[in-house]
């Protein structure tokens, strides 16, 4: 599959959901999940995406492919998730296989990587793009575990924002990391998107063991930052 003499750069996918009706909005999709992640998101409910110890054997990227390239007259999309897939180097290839199968493809980020964003905006990759906005700006590094720089986040927020693609924001409401004042800010740095989806915690399997315990914001405490988010953002959704 890979023109003689060139040499295909791979993404490592763990896991291949066949079908999805709620993935891709309005779309049948199929979901690759990537491998591997930067971020330490405390509550990440795909620990086995993010800590290479519980990394399982890669699928086969041309076995994916050669899957998918059977499936187009049954699914419309095919959406990109992880762990983070902006960090696979064969991320642009991969998606370019996928538009010349002419699937819909969507692109779920953290939005740490501003410059492989821009690369597939510019090249027509992606047709969706959502991102998670962990936290306000100056509080990524204390929802993330992680020490970057926060100002790339910033710079994707812009890049998607600019970009005439549709879009989501997302925000996880954990009580033990984010304020609803937090979620307020986080209003305020993406003022002016057409859709910002807040969801709910839900404890299940996590990175750190210690956030089983973690709760969610309360029913009250939602209805009030819908009220208040209402002028920042277009479509507000709760999931
Ligand atoms: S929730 Fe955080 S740690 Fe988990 S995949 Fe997303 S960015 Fe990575």
């Amino acid at each position: 599959m890979t023109p003689k003499g060139t040499q295909e750069i791979r993404i490592h996918i763990a896991h291949l959901q066949r079908t999805s009706l709620i993935d891709y909005p309005g779309e049948i999709s199929a979901v690759v999940f990537t491998q591997g992640c930067n971020f330490r998101c405390p509550y990440c409910h795909n620990p086995e995406l993010v800590d290479p110890s519980q990394f399982t054997p890669p699928l086969d990227q041309d076995e994916v492919l050669s899957f998918l390239s059977t499936r187009r007259e049954k699914c419309d999309a095919v959406v990109i998730s992880g762990g983070e897939p902006c960090i696979q180097p064969g991320l642009v290839q991969f998606m370019k296989r996928l538009k010349e199968m002419k699937y819909l493809v969507k692109l779920d980020t953290n939005g740490s990587f501003p410059d492989v964003l821009s690369e597939v905006l510019e090249s027509d990759l992606a047709d969706f793009i959502a991102m998670d906005v962990k936290a306000p700006i100056s509080r990524y590094s204390h929802v993330t575990r992680c020490i970057f720089d926060p100002g790339a986040v910033a710079r994707s927020i812009r890049i998607i924002m600019r970009s005439n693609r549709a879009f989501e924001f997302r925000t996880t409401l954990v009580r033990e990391l984010l304020s609803p004042e937090d979620v307020l800010e986080i209003g305020r740095e993406i003022e002016g998107a057409p859709c910002y989806v807040l969801q709910r915690f839900v404890a299940s399997k996590h990175v750190d063991g210690r956030f089983l315990g973690a709760s969610s914001f309360s029913d009250e405490e939602i209805a009030d930052l819908k009220e208040s988010l209402r002028e920042m953002v277009g479509r507000l959704i709760v999931r």
